[in-house]
């Protein structure tokens, strides 16, 4: 047996059966509840109730980048860097946060594997990719796998699957990112394993809706092949999702402090998903009243909170210097956008359903073990300590 290996302050061992962690992209607990009350997800319903299932809590702002980083270090966005899948960076221009060298903590992953553990991670979208990849860790994408290849492989990993590749925004482009990882890790005898799925049908249909069904079925059947495989598992979401009937333009509402700029940190690449609309967003005031800016922003319906630059970075521990002046959380109905102009609606399939916010906050956790529970309340970040933690 080797010594665990010690990774953001906790230690982590390698695992004695293959295990694999599933990022369940906008996995609400109510699309599981439903599913479990219907018989929909006998698979994932029978590893709930044999294992663990809690509701755990997702980091805030409840987006993608900020939470899988926080699954694979099992830190919060101030110790991995993070706080969005966007940001304003200090030259005054808006980039994306998706580098590995924007990546300010080691994840699991990559202590594991320098350890000598085989480990990989495996995204469905390719946004994801380099910052999981972090490291040495070998890392593929669903979205580009025809033009990537690991060492060892003829050709793309596109060809250890025995099915076409679906488009990013096809309803089970997560579905190919679990049967590519799974064809990937039995050629590779990889016994940690990262999958981040999608959250394109989870934006798109609401709980009991018939994509979602579709989605929630094939799903069951894979996680059923892989515990068929022998595989120990752990099911988290990176956050929740809820209709959302009102968007609120946070540029127009600050007409009156022409300096201060709205940064939506939900932006990424598939504006299919939410048109960058979130129910968090940053608000650099440059040179405007903070105080000011903050009492015109609490009055706007649909706001439910306005933290500082501090108060956030020491609430939400979040990195000050990745944030704005201002941290904007909305309720469960609202999302914040800049202005009408910058958003093209056109684009959503559907009614708009998004997250960002607290009411987007409590994903699920089932786990094939049952590890002893740290007090209450679990985050997503616990995950992988939950499965291979020394003290778990
Ligand atoms: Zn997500």
């Amino acid at each position: 047996m080797s010594e665990p290996v010690p990774v953001n302050g906790r230690l982590y061992r390698r695992p004695q059966k293959r295990t694999a962690v599933f990022c369940l992209d906008g996995v609400d607990p109510a699309y599981l509840e439903d599913a479990f009350d219907r018989g929909l997800t006998p698979r994932i319903a029978e590893l709930a109730d044999a294992g663990t299932f809690v509701l755990g809590l997702s980091q805030l702002p409840s987006f993608t980048n900020p939470n899988n980083l926080s699954i694979v270090t099992g830190a919060p966005p101030s110790v991995h860097g993070l706080p969005g899948n966007h940001y304003l960076a200090p030259d005054g221009e808006e980039v994306q946060l998706d580098r590995a060298d924007q990546l300010r903590a080691p994840t699991i992953l990559a202590a594991l594997g320098d350890a000598g553990t085989r480990v990989l991670a495996v995204t469905t979208k390719e946004k994801l990719r380099k910052l999981l990849g972090s490291g040495s860790v070998d890392s593929v994408s669903a979205e580009c796998a025809d033009k990537q290849s690991l060492p060892g492989m003829l050709g793309s990993v596109a060809r250890a699957v025995g099915r076409p590749q679906p488009d990013i925004y096809a309803w089970d482009a997560s579905h190919y990112a679990l049967e590519l990882a799974f064809a990937l890790a039995d050629r590779f005898d990889v016994e940690v394993l990262y999958v981040s799925l999608t959250d394109a049908v989870q934006h798109a249909a609401a709980p009991g809706d018939e994509l979602s069904d579709a989605y929630l079925r094939r799903l069951d059947e894979l996680v059923g092949a892989y515990l068929d495989a022998g595989w120990e598992l752990g099911l988290v979401a990176d956050h929740g999702m809820n209709a959302k009937a009102d968007i609120r333009y946070l540029g127009e509402e600050l007409h009156a402090f022409p300096g201060a700029r709205v940064v939506l940190p939900i932006t990424d690449p598939y504006v299919v998903h939410h048109a960058a609309l979130g129910s968090a967003c940053w608000v650099h005031v440059d040179g405007e009243p903070v105080d000011a800016c903050a009492a015109t922003l609490r009055a706007v319906e649909g706001v439910e909170q306005v933290l500082t630059r501090d108060e956030a970075a020491d609430a939400l521990h979040l990195p000050a210097d990745r944030i704005g002046d201002l941290v904007v959380l909305g309720d469960d109905r609202t999302v914040f956008g800049k202005r009408p102009e910058d958003h093209d609606l056109s684009k959503l399939r559907g009614p708009l359903r998004s997250h960002g916010g607290r009411h987007e906050q409590s994903v699920p956790i089932i786990l094939s073990t049952r590890p002893a529970l740290p007090e209450l309340p679990v985050a997503n970040s616990d995950v992988f300590w939950l499965l291979l933690g020394e003290a778990a």
